[in-house]
């Protein structure tokens, strides 16, 4: 049973999945021979299909892995270019155009290259078998060749005909086998003719004494010996693709061989028949493996060993894949974010939610009561003087009465739902996005744009429904609104505090300007406006150039100092109105429009965090993990969770040594099972 190689071509095709290097390449039939002598036309007897690129212009431009995988119990034949990814190819017509194009694709000034291309073929007509078809020896270079192409070819040749491969070296009949390119090249590398293979083609072209001549050479002599064969494709099954070819030539083979038994019939002791070479082919290759699985388990141990080093000092023995690197990735995401969450609810929402309409009051106020409209190159001004009145405004007066109802109503109708449903909703994908920079997750742009699009998927689902509930909540408060005494002092407490924070930045603003540009260059400019507002100055024609000696820049600066002034002395005023007796009781809101105002805004945050919490807070924090394990957990397949490991080069290459490690672990247990197998198949037969 031809076991071994079966086993071996399976610990290749590992091998090749883990990067192997050079030490562990296993044995093959390397096939040579001169343009055509008949290669092509051998393999394809074994493969039992057409499969190589044809045509004049030499057409085998790289070297050709052929690894040929019997699977008895298969009905379907097919071919598999590994490294390319194509898939299973059942149509052989079209393995030969890849074939074709993948040599072409080779620049003609090039005309040869090593870099083998790798193919397998599956079949229940085949046998395990592992085999290197080369460029086949040119005697004349062609006129749009490179001269040194000859050269080229046989360098190329010679690095494959190295031990431990076996040498299929291919000779037409019809040439004198002094002649033989091959058995010349075959010679220089195993003058003893120990794994070389002679294979002599086209004998039905010579007398079959000729042939009897041939088979029986001396000059040369091949442990492994030579085999005659008779590989024409008949005419026939070429236009019938699709038919199995061996069974075609086999039958012409036959005919010929059994036409002439006095040469090459049963009681001559000569080898001839393509079954003939296919089964010494098997019965060598299988030979080759198990003498080569001792040398072949020594270096995979090395291997081994050095890769079982790297892991330990670069890794520190961590064991990883890239399932179980998504899994801890997301479990550390999902537990910051959980994080969060305990932190980010209903009273921080709250929290968040007053300070922006807090803002809203403050424009509201500077708006209606504080400022006077801005004039043309004036700078903004308060209205310190009807401040005045404002203390004394009551409720029978109509134009303090309307002020605040105005005030009122545009705080109720500023579109709370929307501007509360944005403010939280880009809280969280801020906060997302921060937990996404502080993970594993920063070098993986895959996985981030999954972690967005849960969070983003979610808050614009429930963006429109969350606002318009909020809206609707609200919407009482845009009729009226009752206060009571509670509500008042803590609106006062609450707006003083705001207004005093408003009168540190206003300070701050105002220090950093004067830093800026000089304090006295400052009070100079300030100093020059004051007179321009006194009207003590007349700007007459153009001032796009700047007055009074000062830059347009330093006016401008000029105006903000004049008017961060102007607003301190105001919050200042405000400050002493809202701890005055008047602002102690709710009656007197007219006078009182910041307390007033606040109460109101207080009052549209609870309603609204009431649904932000159950529409959109709750939501979220119970649908994002899932969507995350729907985005980044079950629903990746296996090519996208390595794809993802993969994007980080630190992961990728611990991933690799892992993956080296874990995959020469169990080449090695499989090598010392077909070492043991073999020991015993030895001890039956007696041998050893
Ligand atoms: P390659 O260039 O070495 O691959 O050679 P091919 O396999 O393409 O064969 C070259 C030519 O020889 C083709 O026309 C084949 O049909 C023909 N040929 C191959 N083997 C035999 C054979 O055993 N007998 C005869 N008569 N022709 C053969």
């Amino acid at each position: 049973m031809m076991l071994l190689t079966k086993k071996m071509i399976e610990i290749r095709t590992l091998l090749n999945t883990i990067g192997q290097s050079d030490a562990l390449t296993l044995p093959s039939i390397v096939v040579i021979g001169s343009q055509s002598s008949g290669k092509s036309s051998v393999l394809e007897a074994i493969v039992g299909h057409e499969f190589l690129p044809k045509g004049s212009n030499m057409v085998t431009r790289r070297p050709i892995e052929l690894t040929l995988v019997n699977t008895p119990d298969a009905k379907a034949e097919y071919g598999e270019f590994p490294a390319l990814k194509l898939g299973k190819i059942t149509d052989f017509s079209q393995i030969q155009r890849t074939l074709t194009d993948l040599n072409l694709a080779v620049p003609a000034e090039q005309c040869v290259t090593d870099d083998p291309i790798q193919l397998s073929i599956y079949s229940p007509n085949v046998p395990d078998l592992s085999l290197i078809d080369l460029p086949g020896y040119i005697q004349v270079v062609g006129k749009d060749q490179p001269l040194e192409l000859k050269q080229k070819i046989s360098d190329l040749c010679d690095k494959y005909i190295q031990p431990p491969n076996v040498i299929l070296a291919i000779s037409a009949a019809d040439v004198d086998l002094a002649n033989s390119t091959a058995l010349r090249a075959s010679r220089r590398v195993d003058p003893r003719g120990e794994r070389t293979i002679g294979v002599i083609t086209k004998m039905d072209l010579v007398d079959p004494e000729r042939g009897v001549d041939i088979l029986t050479d001396r000059k040369y002599p091949l442990r492994l010996g030579y085999v005659g064969v008779v590989c024409k494709i008949p005419q026939q099954t070429l236009f019938n693709r699709g038919t199995n070819v061996t069974t075609a030539i086999v039958k012409n083979e036959n005919a010929y061989f059994t036409s002439h038994p006095i040469q090459f019939g049963s009681e001559s002791d000569l080898q001839v028949g393509t079954p003939k070479l296919r089964k010494k082919l098997m019965t060598t290759l299988e030979q080759v493996m198990a003498a080569s699985l001792a040398g072949t388990r020594d270096a995979i141990v090395q291997e081994l060993e050095e890769a079982s080093y790297e892991f330990k000092v670069q890794y520190n023995e961590r064991a990883l894949s890239p399932e179980s690197y998504l899994a801890e990735s997301l479990d550390a995401f999902k537990h910051n974010f959980k994080a969060f969450q305990e932190g980010f609810g209903r009273p921080e929402v709250r929290q968040m939610l007053k300070q922006v309409l807090d803002q809203k009051v403050l424009d509201l106020l500077a708006k209606r009561y504080w400022n006077k409209p801005i004039e043309d190159l004036a700078p903004p001004q308060i209205e310190p003087e009807s401040l005045e009145q404002l203390s004394k405004a009551t409720e029978g007066n109509i134009y303090w009465t309307r002020k605040l109802d105005a005030s009122t109503s545009e705080l109720t109708k500023l579109g709370i739902g929307r501007l509360a449903t944005m403010a939280v909703a880009t809280q969280l994908q801020d906060q997302v996005n921060q937990l996404i920079d502080a993970s594993t997750f920063a070098s993986h742009p895959f996985a981030q744009k999954a972690i967005r699009d849960a969070s983003g998927t979610i808050l614009n689902d429930r963006f429109y429904s969350t606002s318009d509930q909020v809206e609707n909540c609200i919407k009482p408060y845009k009729f009226e609104i009752e206060v009571d005494d509670h509500e008042w002092a803590k609106g006062r407490q609450n707006i003083h505090a705001v207004l005093r924070e408003e009168l540190k930045a206003c300070e701050a603003a105002r220090k950093q300007l004067e830093d800026a540009v000089g304090k006295r260059k400052l009070k100079d400019v300030t100093a020059f406006i004051e007179r321009v507002r006194k009207g003590e100055v007349v700007l007459g024609g153009d001032t796009s150039a700047g007055a009074g000696g000062f830059s347009v820049e330093l006016l401008e600066r000029g105006r903000q100092a004049t008017f961060l002034s102007q607003r301190a002395s105001l919050l200042q005023l405000r400050l002493l109105a809202i701890k005055s007796k008047t602002c102690a009781t709710k009656s007197n809101k007219y006078a009182c429009p910041e307390i007033f105002l606040d109460v109101v805004a207080d009052k549209l945050t609870s309603t609204a965090v009431l649904f932000l919490n159950v529409e959109l807070l709750s939501e979220f924090y119970y649908n994002f993990p899932r969507e995350l394990d729907l985005r980044l957990g079950k629903g990746l397949s296996v090519d996208e969770v390595e794809r993802f490991a993969g994007e980080d080069g630190k992961v990728r290459r611990h991933l690799e040594v892992v993956r080296r490690k874990e995959g020469l672990e169990m080449v090695l247990r499989k090598i010392e099972g077909l070492r043991e197998m073999e020991g015993r198949v030895r001890k039956e037969h007696g041998v050893g």
